[in-house]
């Protein structure tokens, strides 16, 4: 039995396939700051992209490995099928409107497991659902004159897993990551950290289909919060006591990181709080220009110039998105 236990979704990560496309989906149109713009470590030829609230707190965030020409993913059983945002209670009809206002096809908001929720998908196809969720205090950003902070987008609320067994994955949110279990319904299972508010909330949901495939518009991984270093570094440690395959643990330069898979296949993450991402740049100038660890930066000319360039909007404050070119 676990000691440590997370307190919520640190950030979920996925793959797209124009960066462009990307960046302009996810901050004009749904309204979320791009807060850090840097390469994935692991293969620093693609952009890493970071998206959140003012100041990409832990919870608030969704990346992108945007690689341009990736071949379209498919949904199945062994992945995050569907990834879920909180928006304050009123505000789905408002958010339908903008959505279909901008080409999204978005269905009629609709009852789920006791939940208003209105799904549609991004332009690479990833499953994208916004959950009325009274009670949530986080303030997301209201840096999109088109987006009254009213309706803004508040942070990650949940993350479904589709299972072919739910049992050996239920066993391990509770036993080893010190989940609940919130409720069930059917062949949906919800697992709460930290009292469950939104942002700390994982569902299983049963599949029996085919496994998933990923790649464009599919969840890479799921990362779970864990306050510092030395917390995860005991984690670790019950982890591998309890035979799982954890990784050593990853410098990612805005957090410490290991990895590791759950039964059903789904890559988890387990990310510090610690240190954030005005670490190397001053708040006001998040994501505005490439940043790289100390490690790429020797290689920064030839990484920048593999990578495509990307259109910022920095006057998105002053200028309403249906008014820019
Ligand atoms: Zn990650």
């Amino acid at each position: 039995m676990n000691t440590v236990t997370p307190h919520g979704l640190h950030h979920v990560t996925a793959i797209a396939d124009d960066p462009q496309a990307n960046v302009d989906f996810w901050t004009r149109v749904l309204g979320l700051r791009l807060v850090k713009q840097t390469v994935n470590f692991d293969a620093p030829d693609t952009y890493h992209l970071y998206y959140g609230d003012e100041a990409g707190r832990p919870s608030s965030l969704l990346t992108f490995f945007p690689w341009k020409g990736v071949p379209r993913g498919r949904q199945g059983v062994g992945m995050t099928t569907a990834t879920a945002f909180s928006v304050p209670e009123h505000s789905l009809g408002w958010w339908r409107e903008r959505l279909v206002g901008h080409g999204v096809d978005a269905d009629a908001p609709r009852s789920r497991d006791g939940e208003d929720v209105l799904t549609f998908r991004d332009p690479d196809g990833m499953v994208i659902d916004l959950v009325a969720a009274p009670g949530d205090t986080r303030s997301g950003w209201d840096g999109v004159a088109s987006i009254p902070s009213e309706h803004a987008v508040r942070g990650l609320h949940a993350v479904t897993l589709s299972e072919r067994l739910l049992e050996p994955s239920a066993q391990m949110l509770t036993d080893l990551l010190g989940m609940e279990l919130g409720g069930e319904d059917g062949d949906r299972a919800r697992f709460t950290m930290a009292g469950g508010p939104p942002g700390a909330l994982v569902d299983l949901a049963g599949g029996t289909g085919m496994r998933g495939l990923q790649a464009g518009g599919t969840v890479h991984h799921v990362a779970f919060r864990a306050p510092d270093l030395e917390t995860m570094t005991r984690w670790q440690q019950e982890l591998l006591d309890a035979g799982v395959g954890v990784t050593d643990i990853r410098d990612r330069q805005y957090f410490k990181s290991i990895y590791f898979r759950e039964p059903g296949g789904v890559l988890f993450e387990i990310a510090t709080d610690e240190p954030g991402f005005a670490t190397d740049e001053p708040l006001l100038e998040l994501g505005r220009s490439l940043r790289l660890p100390p490690w790429l930066e020797p290689s920064r000319a030839q990484i920048a110039a593999a990578l495509p360039p990307l259109q910022l909007d920095h006057d998105e404050q002053q200028a309403p998105v249906e008014q820019q070119a």
